[in-house]
């Protein structure tokens, strides 16, 4: 893949204004053959003063919390099909910059022009409601913009992480800022190009890449900020929370996870592994949601773990440029050598790795940030490896006796992002899903997403809802209106 055709431009987009960044400056590096593809700017607290600056004159000016519902659809779907028109760009740059392969990268670019797509006619269908009156006045509830809202975004997926925020809190009426992620800021930056082509009103986006404590943190406490919108680990969810906290401000947080992913033993065998193995090491392992906990029933737990370990074996290593590959690299060197040290850390206490635990061998991948799939056994459900979120492709293994045993372990845990079912009884499948503290669960499936379902966290996963058609009314206030109907003056006055 040549990089000339991709665009690296060293500028970023601060109130429709695209600028050299004067704050740290950022280098981007292939993980897959650890070339640096380019270098880029970052944006200083000046900037982020500019930007919200922008972003409510843009409000103010454009015209676009006023506009009709049906006006601001529009343009959510044009640059939805901008989008699409440019998902094989999208793709090849979030490959460069994350490891992902081509074929998630693609399918991250759809799933973005989704959401604008599905936000655009969620936002049609939107309704304020007239409520009871108990006197001679018409009483409703309406919705309004908060007027400039931050967007805080990971690495792992970021075309996805931003439509997921931009889309609602446009249509909504906001201005946003988005701080992408230090590890991955390019197709945040094309997305703002998209939006532009497509029309947005220029202010109504800024796009401000550069280091969370300085970058993100300056968004958060801006006096003008409304509302943050977070995905990302829990400990920067609890430092933007307490943030939150002293403004008294809104704030979504879309955390970490160590999901559960329960086969029971009369479950499709042939089902329940490919799926686990699909749960766990597809994105190598670097999903929020990644089934990364795997419960097995002690009746079938060595024949299950037995196919889980050749399974694992076989799965495809290579750069995300290769059509055949499974398992990209890691997002970054740093990244793959915490992996390891997590990984190193357990066996020393004793775990045993039954596969992988080593970055590949084979010369053509030396120069990545590769990493092999992982099956760790021998834990119990207490240790630090079981407990902790990886974000690698590293799966605990962990046999149960019953219902009650596996709940138990199952919840024994901070987090509360997802849960895998694997059971041909349906009965056993919904008592499973009720139980588990989850906030999404899947049942002889897996890492299947539609954008008009709620995503949630319970726990330390998260606070507040992303998707749906409510997605939209997460970025708005609520505003209660009494109009009176009688013409008569309140008696208490007297007159
Ligand atoms: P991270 O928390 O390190 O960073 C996320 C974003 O926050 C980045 O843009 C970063 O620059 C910024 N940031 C960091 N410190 C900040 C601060 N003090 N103030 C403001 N902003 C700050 O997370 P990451 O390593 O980029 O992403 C991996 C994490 O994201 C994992 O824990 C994963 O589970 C989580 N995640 C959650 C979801 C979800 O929907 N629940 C989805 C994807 C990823």
């Amino acid at each position: 893949m040549s990089t000339d055709t991709l665009d690296t431009r060293d500028e970023i987009y601060v109130g429709g204004v695209w600028t050299r960044g004067s704050g740290a400056l950022i280098e981007s590096v292939n993980p897959a053959n650890s070339e640096v593809f380019a270098t880029l700017h970052g944006a200083t607290t000046a900037d982020v003063d500019a930007a919200v600056a922008a972003g409510l004159k843009a409000v103010e000016e454009s015209g676009w919390a006023k506009k009709l519902p049906h006006e601001r659809a529009a343009v959510l779907h044009r640059i939805s099909s901008a989008i699409e028109a440019n998902a094989d760009r999208i793709a090849e740059l979030q490959t460069l910059d994350t490891g992902k392969t081509l074929a998630e990268t693609k399918a991250l670019a759809m799933s973005a022009a989704a959401t604008f797509r599905f936000t655009a006619s969620a936002l049609e269908t939107m309704e304020d409601a007239l409520t009871s009156p108990r006197g001679n006045y018409l009483s409703m509830s309406t919705y309004e913009a908060i007027g400039v809202v931050g967007a805080i975004t990971p690495w792992n997926s970021p075309i996805a992480s931003d439509a997921q925020k931009v889309a609602p809190a446009l249509a909504a009426g906001n201005a946003v800022l988005v701080k992408p992620p230090v590890w991955a800021p390019w197709v945040s930056l094309l997305l703002a190009r998209i939006c532009e082509e497509a029309g947005l009103p220029a202010g109504l986006l800024s796009v401000l890449p550069g280091p969370g404590r300085v970058v993100g943190d300056a968004i958060a406490r801006h006096p003008d900020i409304g509302k943050i919108s977070f995905t990302g680990g829990t400990s920067t969810g609890r430092q933007l929370g307490h943030i939150a906290a002293e403004k008294i401000m809104p704030i979504t947080l879309e955390l970490g996870g160590k999901s559960p992913t329960i086969i029971f033993a009369d479950a499709d065998l042939d089902q329940a592994v490919a799926g686990v193995l699909y749960g766990i090491f597809s994105s190598s392992g670097q999903s929020c949601i990644a089934g990364s906990r795997v419960f097995i029933q002690r009746s079938v737990y060595d024949a299950v773990v037995e196919r889980l370990v050749k399974g694992a074996e076989a799965l495809r290593i290579g750069p995300g440029t290769d059509p055949s590959t499974q398992v990209g690299p890691l997002v970054a060197h740093a990244h793959r050598d915490a992996v390891a040290r997590m990984v190193e850390d357990a066996r020393l206490a004793g775990a045993q790795i039954l596969c992988g635990g080593a970055a590949p061998e084979e010369l053509r991948l030396q120069a990545g940030a590769f990493y092999e799939p992982t099956i760790i056994g021998g834990v119990s459900n207490s240790d630090v490896i079981c407990q902790e979120e990886i974000f690698g492709p590293v799966a605990v293994i962990l046999p149960f006796d019953d219902e009650a045993d596996l709940i138990l372990q199952a919840n024994d845990s901070v987090f509360g992002l997802a849960c895998g079912i694997w059971t041909a009884d349906y009965r056993l499948a919904w008592r499973t899903a009720r139980a588990v503290s989850a906030g999404t669960v899947w049942v002889n499936t897996y890492k299947q997403f539609s954008i008009s379902t709620p995503f949630s966290g319970l726990k330390e996963s998260g606070l507040g809802t992303e998707k749906g058609r409510d997605g939209i009314r997460s970025y708005m206030h609520q505003k209660s209106i009494y109009i009176d109907l009688s013409g008569a003056s309140i008696p208490w006055a007297g007159n």
